[in-house]
């Protein structure tokens, strides 16, 4: 049992993070953890946050979507969480998957306000529509995860729908996303550049690259750090970077960053650090036919430009065209800008593309690529 649960809290750490190209939702970990509804045990338990992230995947049709967790820093000492609970968010808050906070507030709102992501709360904001005028304006941006029959579903908060909206960043987000940031606090998770921190502090360093550091705050429009409170300093143009998906039998199953600091291998199971393993998503035939590294992609100059590293070669699918004989052949060693719309497909049905040029829950099923594997793999023990 308790190996079990360290698996499914291993799981759920793939789905926070503090990214502003990977996060879809914004919720307060406080909040949610103490759903007692939703599985009538512990008065705080780590797995339903688990459980609503699998909701949200359900409801947008996509595997491995992750959530923007703010943290009261009092639930690193919560005495309703397990000790084991407890030392997995505090290695969160160390790599900076989650945002820690003194005291939240309304943080939760300003990130979503920034990044346009739909927030998954309970709590009714009746004060602050005002400062938020999508709080009422923009049905399915709030959603209250509730007890359902297969696990929790949604209701908007305004108009009732299950389907999370997602809106624009907000002309502050915008702007404040175009730079990278640096906290004058050593070890900050959040806006790293001193030394020091936490025994994770090097990896934080390793995994925290510029264009996925989280919003800033705002505090009398001032950029500050939203953990310190401190002034954050302006360390230039935030590197360029495009979010890339994978989609496998017409389901997106995951997004990835591409940045122009270092390529990505996508295959059935790269060696390198960061490469996109599909081995999981494939049945056999396609993973006989797709390499262990297939693809490589890169950003050049603001261009993604795919290279066939496989040995039976890939194609490309103009435009996302589906037609056959629109499909060119991208040999072995050959490279291609991959354009706007365009996709390149490594064995029929299984796609990369620019994640906003990939409709996921598409139509198009081919005789299943898909493995014996569980769409979401968390299996949630009872209490
Ligand atoms: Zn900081």
């Amino acid at each position: 049992m308790r190996f079990e649960i360290s698996k499914v809290l291993d799981a759920i750490e793939g789905r926070v993070c503090t990214d502003p190209s990977l996060a879809r939702a914004v919720l307060d970990l406080a909040e949610v953890i103490r759903y007692q509804d939703l599985d009538g045990g512990r008065p705080a338990s780590l797995l339903r946050l688990g459980m609503v992230i699998d909701a949200l995947s359900r409801q947008m049709e996509e595997d491995s979507v992750p959530v923007y967790a703010v943290v009261h820093r009092a639930l690193l000492s919560d005495a309703d969480l397990t000790s084991n609970e407890r030392m997995v968010v505090r290695r969160w808050a160390d790599d900076g998957l989650v945002e820690v906070l003194d005291n939240p507030g309304d943080r939760m709102l300003e990130v979503a306000d920034l990044l346009g992501l739909p927030v998954l709360t309970r709590v009714r904001f009746d004060g602050l529509r005002g400062r938020f005028p999508w709080l009422v304006e923009q049905p399915g941006r709030v959603l209250a995860p509730v007890p359902g029959a297969g696990g929790p579903v949604f209701v908007a908060h305004v108009g009732g729908g299950p389907t999370p909206v997602e809106g624009d960043r907000s002309p502050a987000g915008a702007k404040l996303l175009a730079r990278q940031w640096r906290c004058p606090e050593p070890g900050c998770a959040l806006f790293g550049g001193g030394g020091g921190g936490g025994a994770f502090a090097d990896l934080a360093r390793v995994e925290r690259a510029p264009a996925g550091q989280p919003p800033p705050a705002l505090r009398n429009g001032v950029p500050t750090c939203p953990r310190h409170g401190t002034r954050l300093g302006d360390a230039g143009p935030r590197p360029r970077s495009e979010v890339l998906a994978v989609r496998i039998g017409g389901l997106v199953r995951r997004r990835f960053v591409l940045t122009e600091e270092q390529p990505v291998l996508v295959g059935r199971a790269p060696d390198a650090s960061g490469g996109i393993v599909l081995g999981q998503w494939l049945n056999d035939e396609a993973r006989r036919w797709i390499s262990r590294s297939h693809l490589r992609l890169e950003l050049r100059v603001g261009e993604v430009i795919v290279t066939d590293v496989s040995t039976n070669g890939s194609g490309i699918r103009p435009h996302g065209s589906m037609t056959e004989a629109e499909r060119v052949p991208l040999a072995p060693n050959q490279s291609r800008v991959l354009g706007g719309a365009d996709m390149v497909e490594l064995y029929p049905g299984v796609q990369v593309g620019r994640a906003g040029e990939l409709p996921t829950g598409a139509p198009f099923t081919p005789t299943s690529v898909m493995a014996e594997a569980p769409t979401m793999a968390m299996r949630l023990p009872r209490p």
